[in-house]
């Protein structure tokens, strides 16, 4: 799985792996590729998926629909991301679906104290559902924080659709990733000439 959204939320809606032309493979197959992911984004630590891992083991049924529930979160923030990145207008339904989560998780964040130091920790630290709750938190503070960044932008790539912030100087990239898209339009560009 290429990390190349640039914010955790954008590689999450990334991981369904074609969404213009095609649609997936859906790379979040099962629960287990969701803490996959999730550690790699550093949304969750190293120590947080094995926990994970062994009680997902003994909850099936509750690791699926904490999966099933962070891909309605996931297909919500895309439809947002996306029509900021065509500049549409934002579909009113995926805005309530998003503000739902986020109400949610903000009743799980706490103030933790650790050595006589605070800071804001979750009171549902080791539950099923702690991936899709601090995604949306996340993905909240930068659908917030629109005024401090680029506009999100779309990969034209064929068979691609994927969604990234452009955080280089010169503001100029046009693919989700120089190596796949940008080499692939290279090497069409190159046998169009010959
Ligand atoms: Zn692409």
């Amino acid at each position: 799985m290429r990390m190349v959204g640039g914010h955790p939320c954008l590689d999450f809606v990334n991981t369904v792996d074609a969404r213009v032309g095609t649609w997936g493979p859906d790379l979040l197959r099962n629960y287990d590729d969701l803490l996959a992911w999730a550690e790699r984004v550093e949304v969750i630590t190293p120590t947080e998926r094995n926990e994970l891992i062994a009680l997902a083991v003994d909850n099936r049924l509750l690791a699926t629909k904490a999966l099933e529930r962070a891909k309605v979160l996931r297909e919500s923030l895309y439809a947002i991301l996306r029509a900021e990145a065509l500049q549409t207008n934002v579909p009113p339904d995926e805005v309530n679906t998003v503000q739902k989560a986020v109400v949610e998780s903000l009743r799980k964040r706490a103030l933790c104290e650790a050595n006589g130091l605070f800071f804001w920790g979750w009171t549902n630290d080791g539950s099923l559902e702690a991936v899709w709750v601090r995604v949306a938190l996340s993905a909240a503070s930068f659908l917030a924080g629109r005024h401090l960044r680029r506009s999100v932008r779309e990969c034209p790539g064929p068979n691609c659709g994927w969604l990234f912030l452009d955080t280089s100087k010169a503001g100029r990239r046009r693919w989700c990733s120089d190596e796949s898209c940008g080499s692939r339009s290279r090497v069409r560009r190159f046998r169009a000439r010959v």
